[in-house]
C-alpha cells in the first residue's frame, strides 16, 4: 500500500509511493481541496494538467448538500464529479467543531445545527464512516475532536481522549472496497499529550496517520512544535499527512519533518483574490507594476496560463471581474503547489533535498512582507524584479 523509497540524509523528508483503488500517488504530495465536489474555479482536466494527483472531498458539506441520496444514485464521489483519480475524504469533525452552530458532544458523536438551515444533525464515527463509505473515497479519515488553538490544556486532553476512543469506534465500522481509513493525532502544542495520543491511534493499525489540530490558528513555531512531536511516534513505513497546510515555504519545512501529504485551500482560495505563487513568493497580480508588464505570471513556468497568458492580461482580468482571470491565476497556483512537491521529490530522488530546502527557503519572500504587500501597501521592489 505505501513504499518508502528513499529518505533524505540531512533531515527526516522521504519520497514514497501509495497506492490506492483510483491509482498511485507518489509522496510528498500536495492535494487540492475540493470542498463541495469542486476544486473551485477547475474542471478536472485542468487539474490533470496541473499534475494533481489526489484531490481532498468533504464529508460535511457533501452530507448536507447535495446529500447522499444523490451520491449513491450517481454511484459515488467520483462519479458525481467525474474525477477519476484518488479522493480523500474528511470526516467532517473540522467541520462540525468550527462551522457548525450550536452543537453538544454527546459519547457517540456531536450534535448540531446545520450552518445552512439550523436543522438538526449528528455526526459521529458510525455516521461519518458510513458518509464516506457512499462517497467511495479512496482514503478516509476517522471523526476525530479537532481543538482550536486557544483550548487550555485541559479540553485538549478531553480532545485527546475522545479522539482516541472515537478512533477505536471507527475502526470497528465496515469501509467501501479498497478504501483506506487513516488515523488523526491530536493533542495541540503539548509534547506528552501528542505522544500519547499517537502512541494510541498507531496501535489501532491504520493505513496512515495524519497530524490534526494544526492550521486552527495557531503561530508557525507552535504548527512546526505539535508536528515534531506528532511524528517520532508514527510508524516509518507508514504515510504521514498534516492537515490543512500549508504556505510554500511551510509545506518544504514539513516535508523536511518526515510528512509525506498535505492540503490546503491556499493555492485556490488567495488566487480568487489575485493572488499568485512564485519562486520569490506570492505576488498581487492585480498590482498597478503589472499594467504593461508583458511577461507570464512566472517566467519558466510551464502551467496553461503562463503558457498563453501575459501578467498585463490576467491584471486586466482581475480588475474588470473576468471569470477567466481568476480560473486561470487559480491553474497557475495549483500547478505552482504540485510543481514545488514534484520538485521536492526529484530532488529527494536525486539525494539533493538539502540543497533544495536552503535555495527555496532562501529565495522565497517571507511571509510577514507577503502580508504587509496583501494589506494594500506600496508592492516592494522584490516582487517586480524577481525575474
Ligand atoms: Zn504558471
Amino acid at each position: 500500500m505505501f513504499e518508502l523509497l528513499k529518505t533524505d540524509t540531512t533531515s527526516l523528508a522521504r519520497l514514497g509511493r501509495l497506492t490506492t483503488t483510483h491509482g498511485v500517488v507518489e509522496t510528498p504530495v500536495f492535494m487540492p481541496v475540493g470542498t463541495q465536489a469542486s476544486v473551485k474555479a477547475l474542471d478536472p482536466r485542468e487539474l490533470d494538467e496541473c499534475g494533481t494527483q489526489i484531490i481532498l472531498g468533504n464529508t460535511y458539506h457533501l452530507h448536507i448538500r447535495p446529500g447522499m441520496d444523490t451520491i449513491k444514485q450517481a454511484g459515488g464521489l467520483h462519479r458525481f464529479m467525474n474525477w477519476t483519480k484518488p479522493i480523500l475524504t474528511d470526516s467532517g469533525g473540522f467541520q462540525v467543531f468550527s462551522l457548525a452552530k450550536i452543537r453538544k458532544i454527546k459519547a457517540h458523536g456531536v450534535e448540531f445545527r446545520s450552518h445552512l438551515d439550523g436543522s438538526l444533525l449528528f455526526l459521529g464515527p458510525k455516521e461519518s464512516m458510513e458518509i464516506q463509505r457512499v462517497l467511495g473515497s479512496d482514503i478516509a479519515m476517522v471523526f476525530d475532536d479537532c481543538p482550536p488553538h486557544t483550548a487550555t490544556a485541559r479540553e485538549v486532553r478531553a480532545a485527546v481522549e475522545r479522539t482516541i476512543r472515537w478512533a477505536g469506534e471507527c475502526r470497528e465500522q465496515p469501509s467501501a472496497d479498497g478504501q483506506l481509513v487513516f488515523g488523526i493525532v491530536q493533542g495541540g502544542a503539548h509534547a506528552a499529550l501528542r505522544e500519547e495520543c499517537a502512541k494510541a491511534i498507531t496501535a489501532l493499525k491504520f493505513d496512515g496517520y495524519a497530524i490534526g489540530g494544526v492550521s486552527v490558528g495557531e503561530p508557525e513555531p507552535e504548527m512546526m512544535s505539535a508536528v515534531e512531536y506528532a511524528v517520532p511516534h508514527l510508524p516509518e513505513d507508514q504515510p504521514r499527512y498534516a492537515m490543512g497546510l500549508g504556505t510554500p515555504a511551510q509545506l518544504v519545512e514539513l516535508v523536511a519533518r518526515g510528512v509525506d501529504m498535505f492540503d490546503c485551500v491556499l493555492p485556490t482560495r488567495v488566487a480568487r483574490n489575485g493572488t499568485a505563487f512564485t519562486r520569490r513568493g506570492a505576488v498581487s497580480a492585480k498590482g498597478g507594476m503589472f499594467k504593461a508588464d508583458f511577461r507570464p505570471i512566472e517566467e519558466g513556468c510551464e502551467c496553461f496560463a503562463c503558457q498563453r497568458f501575459t501578467r498585463a492580461y490576467l491584471r486586466h482580468l482581475l480588475n474588470v471581474n473576468e471569470i477567466l482571470g481568476l480560473r486561470m491565476v487559480s491553474v497557475h497556483n495549483s500547478f505552482f503547489f504540485a510543481k514545488v512537491m514534484s520538485d521536492m521529490r526529484a530532488h529527494l530522488q536525486a539525494g539533493t533535498f538539502g540543497e533544495f530546502r536552503r535555495e527555496f527557503i532562501a529565495t522565497y519572500v517571507p511571509t510577514s512582507r507577503v502580508l504587509a504587500q496583501r494589506k494594500g501597501a506600496k508592492p516592494v521592489d522584490e516582487t517586480r524584479g524577481e525575474e
